[in-house]
């Protein structure tokens, strides 16, 4: 086995652990295992070894990587997980399964007019930046609800779920909190929350998907 198949099953046990320990259905947790930065020769073990969740953060290098992969390996399922311009709308459409960074009316707007175009219909969620941080993407809190609601009347968009980064030197657990309070106010069933420092809380915390990249990878 290579260091990224052991560590994706370290992973695997430790997400399965903090399942039970929060009296959550076993494999109720998805795992998104986040390849950026890592060529297609790194991520074809963990393929080998099961895994067909990813996420990427960049719409370009996704590109790169994917499409000879998907060629060789079926059931894969592509999230985009960093900012998306709204330049590359049309790409992140075709290439992408899902598309966590939904954060502003521009953006919407873009997917809703590519996705009719394409016929195509990648599952949305919207990015909200709880901590405030002006350096990073996402809606702020008190918009999320509204931004949400008008994603669905105003452009037809399904938003399916909630997604987060905490700031890095704070405590995620209000963070994480606080995500699963918006979700709750605006119906929505899905929490992409938790990444390779912080993956067994956002667990505790009620997420349905966590991004883990350098706890499988390596350090970037
Ligand atoms: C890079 C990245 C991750 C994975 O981070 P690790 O700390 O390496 O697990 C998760 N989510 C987003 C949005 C990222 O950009």
């Amino acid at each position: 086995m290579t260091d990224a198949v052991q560590q994706l099953e370290a992973v695997r046990a430790k997400i399965a652990r903090s399942e039970q320990m929060a009296d959550r259905i076993a494999g109720s947790v998805q795992l998104v295992a986040v390849s950026k930065t890592f060529d297609a020769e790194a991520v074809v073990p963990v393929l080998e070894a099961g895994q067909r969740v990813f996420g990427e953060n960049r719409v370009q290098e996704a590109q790169g990587k994917w499409p000879a992969l998907r060629q060789r390996y079926s059931g894969i399922e592509l999230h985009l997980i960093g900012p998306l311009q709204s330049n590359k709308a049309k790409e992140a459409v075709a290439l992408f399964d899902v598309i966590e960074t939904v954060d502003r009316e521009k953006i919407a707007a873009e997917l809703a007019r590519e996705m009719k175009a394409q016929g195509r219909a990648p599952r949305l969620y919207v990015q909200v930046n709880t901590g405030l941080e002006e350096q990073k993407a996402g809606i702020d809190p008190r918009e999320a609800t509204a931004f949400v609601e008008r994603c669905r009347d105003v452009h037809g968009l399904k938003i399916e779920g909630l997604m987060c980064i905490p700031p890095v030197d704070e405590n995620p657990g209000p963070h994480f909190a606080l995500l699963a309070k918006i979700a709750r106010e605006a119906g929505l069933q899905k929490l992409s929350m938790g990444m390779s420092g912080d993956y067994e809380t956002a667990v505790a915390f009620g997420a349905t998907s966590v991004r883990v990249g350098s706890a499988i990878f390596g350090s970037r």
